[in-house]
């Protein structure tokens, strides 16, 4: 049975009047937080919990760490926790109760075997020590496993496990030595904004008046949101472990036993005392509270179900035999918070000022270290020093409901130990935001993916009831499909609906002056277009953006549709007096037509001309197409002739009917993302969240051409440095020699069996007819030429990097 403990925070001291960060909840994440501002230099922080701490999930888990993730960055940062444990013990003198025993993945089938050997791949440039094992070493690291049932497992020196309540108490007891305060039995019943953005938190103890708030509420994350009308979409969800009476083998053994995970089986285990605990994720997960979790409960434990995971114990108990003949000490059922997609929800809310949070933390003891020291980094120096989009909050937008929450982050709870192969589109939470064009798209065959809420065509197929993917590591059916969309656009005319693009509108005098400030590149004069990197302060991408200008004080910027509230929260909060900006993202749908006979096609639609002369490459009209009032940028992503046509959502179904109409003699075919993501291969264009994201600078990502060096611009500083003394890596693009298998991305790129970098995406570019990777490189890598290898599911193949763009170099269609 866990343990709770008992310390008081700050003794019989008075709360402070003041304090420039107020962290609500005194769970594992909200003291590590308060650990790293008082480490960092912001001492005057303080944590105030409703009761003693850990007073949510953090007390009843079963404290196994491990560093595997989806995401490399969380990975890192969970190999940051847990080098971190020592460091937090010494200076807390309080134990953390560590045992850093290894630990291994178990691959029981081909299907696990080839995901470990990605996360293998994965391990290799992360400088991770991750190596497989065959199932007989299995056995002797831990002699209960029956090997029989593995192929071999992937072996991790990183992983063990802890005290989770001892580990919360050394993170808030260093704090404290590094100055911070926490304050128990000090719940936090209202939080008011003040005219200077400030926040008056009240307690029981009196009311507490901070610069920075920040939501750490764990089991209550949605209530402390609530305060401030804020949903936070995250979902506790019920949660079994076992633990075993002593097993003789373990009483007599001399050494602990290594943890494990055995993914088909849906079962982790790790030693504890003289047993084992043993935990799983139930095929059918239950929500917990999913109305609210009530202020009253407490170190409480709910009822165990035990014939929800009977089935997983079968498993367990072949796999593991002497489980079957061990009685069962006490089943653990506690509630813990999920998130949509599994991961956390850090950083400061979007449309809120000063309001920050770090919630739907789900592997708190695995990933609490690395959300303190990136949200510390965050609020010190304006930016984390890594790229964590995977955690970050603005990833969802308010079409993220607490209904959607609870759907989505019930299916990751049952999906924790399920695959998801790079291929599948998830089925819950499904038809959150359509466009028009939906029911119209799936009677043609449309493979649907969601992207911020909104449905977007991945693929067409013959017809609806041909619209199915058979989820693989290796190519997928939709490549005939796509092969035949990429051949419309490269002879004819396609289209591509554009409604998930983001769209920022700015509006006033001053608005120039801010975008060419915020912006790196070129503001265009009206009726013109630009490219543009949007940087940091450090010099990091913090935006690709197409910028738009409608007319003097009026511009409209194009970009990821994923980064909108990112986006949002970046410009409101440096936006000048006399610059009014919206995310419109929502107002404004479209179709991009592209193919050689696009032109054809739009002048069937419009009154003026379109021809080349009248009508060029990055010239932008508000106009009418098919007598519907639109934005028409002349511009592609495709690499042919094309044009982006943006209408109000009210229009788009009769532009495109018009579409279709006006377009049928001439080849006209819709198509969809995956069509465009190969097109884009050839021509090396990277894309936001893959070659673009903070990771990297403008000169790394070749970004760098689109920088207007003579004016001043945020992170300019920082980019020059970068320019002149030269970078470590650089984006590149790699030919490979391979056959019936491409990259999905995260794979290593190497050079003798040396890891030299990573694939960042990739796939098959149909018009060149080439498998095809994006990825960055030690920089004496990137010459073309160069002959490197890529890791594909354990395999080494050649590859070459490229220099230009292998179709349509000089870009003469695309300006045609
Ligand atoms: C059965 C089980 C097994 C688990 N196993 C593991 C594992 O092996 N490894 C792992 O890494 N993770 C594991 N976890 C998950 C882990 O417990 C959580 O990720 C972690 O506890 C989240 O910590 P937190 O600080 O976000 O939230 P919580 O622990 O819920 O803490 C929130 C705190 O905020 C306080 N609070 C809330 N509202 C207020 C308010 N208004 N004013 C003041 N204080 C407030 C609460 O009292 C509470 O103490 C497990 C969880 C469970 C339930």
């Amino acid at each position: 049975m866990p343990e709770i403990q008992k310390e008081a925070g700050t003794g019989g001291k008075m709360l402070p009047s003041h304090a420039k960060v107020v962290i609500i909840g005194g769970g594992v994440v909200g003291c590590s937080i308060l650990f790293h501002l008082a480490k960092f230099g912001w001492k005057d922080a303080v944590l105030l919990e409703r009761d003693e701490l850990t007073s949510g999930s953090s007390w009843h888990a079963a404290g196994q760490i491990h560093t595997i993730s989806s995401d490399p960055n969380i990975s890192r940062l969970q190999g940051y926790t847990i080098d971190l444990y020592k460091e937090i013990e010494e200076t807390s003198g309080h134990s953390v109760g560590l045992h850093m025993t290894g630990g291994f993945y178990l691959a029981s089938n081909k299907t696990w075997y080839d995901y470990l050997k990605r996360e293998r791949s994965k391990a290799r440039y992360m400088g991770l020590h991750q190596e497989f094992i065959s199932p007989a070493e299995v056995a002797e690291r831990h002699p209960l496993i029956d090997p029989k049932h593995y192929m071999a497992a992937l072996w991790d020196d990183q992983d063990g496990d802890l005290d989770p309540s001892g580990a919360t108490y050394a993170f808030a007891k260093s704090a404290k030595v590094h100055g911070a305060q926490y304050f128990t039995h000090c719940g936090v019943t209202e939080t008011k904004q003040r005219a200077d953005g400030s926040w008056d938190v009240t307690t029981p103890k009196g009311v507490i008046n901070a610069e920075i708030i920040v939501n750490c509420g764990g089991l209550w994350a949605r209530e402390v949101g609530h305060m401030q009308g804020i949903n936070i979409p995250v979902q506790p969800m019920e949660h079994h472990y076992l633990l075993t009476e002593d097993i003789p083998e373990i009483a007599a053994a001399t050494k602990r036993l290594p943890c494990g995970i055995d993914y088909e089986a849906n079962i982790y285990f790790r030693q504890e005392r003289k047993g084992l605990l043993l935990g799983t994720y139930e095929q059918k997960g239950t929500p917990w509270k999913v109305d609210g979790t009530p202020w009253d409960f407490g170190h409480e434990l709910l009822q165990p179900n035990l014939d929800q995971i009977a089935d997983r114990l079968e498993f367990a108990f072949e796999r593991i035999p002497a489980l079957a003949e061990t009685g069962i000490r006490q089943a653990i059922n506690g509630p813990f918070t999920f998130g949509p997609d599994g991961n956390p929800m850090i950083g400061p809310v979007p449309g809120m000022t000063n309001y920050w949070c770090a919630v739907g933390v789900m592997a708190g003891f695995c990933q609490g270290g690395g959300v303190g020291l990136t949200m510390a980094e965050w609020m010190m120096d304006g930016e984390p020093s890594i790229d964590v989009w995977a955690m970050d909050v603005a990833r969802f937008g308010d079409w993220a409901s607490p209904d959607w929450g609870t759907v989505k982050s019930t299916e990751n709870y049952e999906r924790r130990f399920v695959m998801t192969f790079p291929n599948e589109t998830l089925p819950k939470g499904r038809m959150q935001k359509t466009t028009a064009l939906y029911d119209r798209l799936i009677a043609k065959g449309a493979r649907m993916d969601q992207g911020f809420g909104l449905e977007n065509a991945l693929w067409f197929a013959d017809g609806p009831d041909d619209a199915h993917e058979e989820p693989t590591f290796e190519r997928n059916r939709s490549f005939d499909y796509v092969a035949r969309e990429v051949k419309a656009v490269q002879e004819a005319v396609g289209g591509i609906e554009i409604a998930n693009f983001a769209k920022h509108e700015f509006k006033g005098a001053g608005a120039t002056a801010y975008l060419d400030s915020i912006l790196a590149g070129f503001v265009p004069k009206p009726e013109r277009l630009t490219l543009t990197p949007m940087l940091t302060e450090k010099g990091k991408l913090y935006g690709d953006l197409t910028v738009a200008c409608l007319s003097d004080d009026h511009f409209m910027l194009f970009g990821s549709g994923a980064m909108q509230e990112a986006h949002r929260r970046w410009f409101e909060a440096s936006l000048p007096e006399g610059v009014s900006y919206a995310n419109v993202s929502d107002d404004w749908h479209g179709v991009a037509l592209s193919g050689p006979k696009s032109r054809e096609l739009l002048q069937r639609l419009v009154r003026e001309d379109v021809s080349a002369e009248a009508f060029k490459f990055r010239d932008l009209r508000q106009t009418y197409v098919a007598g519907v009032p639109v934005i028409l940028n002349r511009i592609s992503f495709s690499g042919e002739l094309g044009y982006e046509i943006y209408c109000r959502p009210q229009y788009l179904l009769k532009l495109a009917s018009a579409i279709e109409e006006a377009g049928a003699d001439l080849g006209y075919r819709w198509y969809g993302a995956r069509a465009l993501m190969s097109m884009r291969l050839e021509k090396g264009w990277g894309v936001w969240t893959l070659e673009f994201r903070p990771d990297f600078n403008a000169v790394e990502s070749g970004m760098d051409a689109f920088i207007n060096w003579k004016k001043d611009f945020v992170g300019k500083a920082a980019t020059v440095k970068a320019r002149d003394e030269g970078v470590a890596r650089k984006l590149v693009t790699l030919t490979i020699d391979v056959d019936g298998i491409d990259v999905t991305g995260d794979e290593a790129i190497l050079e003798g069996g040396e890891a030299v970098g990573y694939v960042s995406s990739g796939g098959y570019a149909h018009r060149v007819g080439k498998s095809m990777a994006m990825g960055y490189v030690s920089t004496d890598k990137a010459a073309a030429g160069t002959r490197l290898q890529v890791e594909i599911l354990g395999e080494f193949y050649d590859a070459e990097v490229q220099g230009a763009p292998l179709y349509d170099a000089n870009g003469a269609n695309m300006r045609a």
